[in-house]
């Protein structure tokens, strides 16, 4: 599991006593919970200053002792420690549900980004199963709605949580892209050489059986004008294949998006 601590996200000291209240019983599972606003992906390096933002939104705007979630879970599979493990969460709706189970929250909103990646919904994985083993938690899994009158956390995340919040299938391994090597320093030449009466579509069919995988992707070159479609295809097909992609690159610049 990718843990943050608090010290690792730069979380404000919580208020006591209320922050500090230890769970009064056995916590039954773990209920998820979304931003219910809207939510655009960032980068990685601004996820802390996200959690810092929605820590001082509970403590400056509800009033709370803390921010309200267990844990915080975003795009990129980075698991935030909220109140953590031992301590009573806010986020439930009521203090006999945040007694009840964990709070969960995943960094996707009502709007913007509104579907969990991949990478979080392991991260998600991670953090149930850490509070059922460290917490420790039971095996109930549910949503914030369960039980309060609320649309969190979502259509999505509701019914993977309802489906026993399982792993995503591993994505197929990706082919590995052609050698540089394969392409000889002649050709290279010789396309840009010849970049006025040779078009790219026709180089890559001339190198096909040594670069076979790029062919595949720029099949579509044969069609005028391009669609953006093509044109990212073709860009991230000369990116795995660093010898070509200046060259194309030119090409696809100066003449096939006609
Ligand atoms: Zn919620
Ligand atoms: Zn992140």
């Amino acid at each position: 599991m990718k843990l943050v601590s608090r010290s690792q996200w730069g979380a404000r000291a919580y208020r006591t006593p209320n922050g500090a209240t230890p769970y009064g019983r056995a916590r039954r599972g773990v209920k998820l919970h979304y931003l219910g606003t809207a939510y655009s992906d960032r980068p990685h390096e601004q996820c802390a200053a996200y959690v810092r933002q929605l820590q001082a939104q509970h403590m400056d705007g509800n009033g709370w002792s803390d921010i309200g979630y267990s844990f915080v879970v975003c795009t990129h599979g980075y698991v935030y420690e909220g109140r953590g493990l031992k301590r009573r969460n806010s986020a439930n709706g009521n203090t006999t549900l945040n007694d009840q189970d964990y709070a969960v929250c995943l960094l996707v909103g009502s709007s913007g980004l509104t579907k969990p990646t991949s990478a979080q919904l392991n991260g998600a994985r991670d953090a149930i199963e850490y509070c059922r083993k460290s917490g420790p938690a039971g095996t109930w899994l549910g949503g914030h709605r369960d039980g309060y009158a609320t649309a969190c956390p979502g259509d999505t995340v509701y019914a993977w949580v309802k489906a026993g919040a399982p792993r995503p299938a591993t994505t197929k391994p990706t082919p590995t892209p052609p050698k540089e090597d394969d392409v000889t320093p002649y050709e290279l030449w010789a396309y840009k050489g010849k970049g006025e009466k040779r078009d790219a579509y026709a180089y890559l069919r001339d190198t096909e059986a040594k670069v076979d995988a790029l062919a595949d992707k720029v099949a579509g070159l044969e069609q005028r004008p391009l669609t953006d479609d093509q044109i990212a295809a073709i860009a991230a097909a000369v990116a795995a294949h660093p010898a070509l992609a200046q060259a194309i690159a030119d090409t696809l610049a100066t003449r096939l998006k006609d």
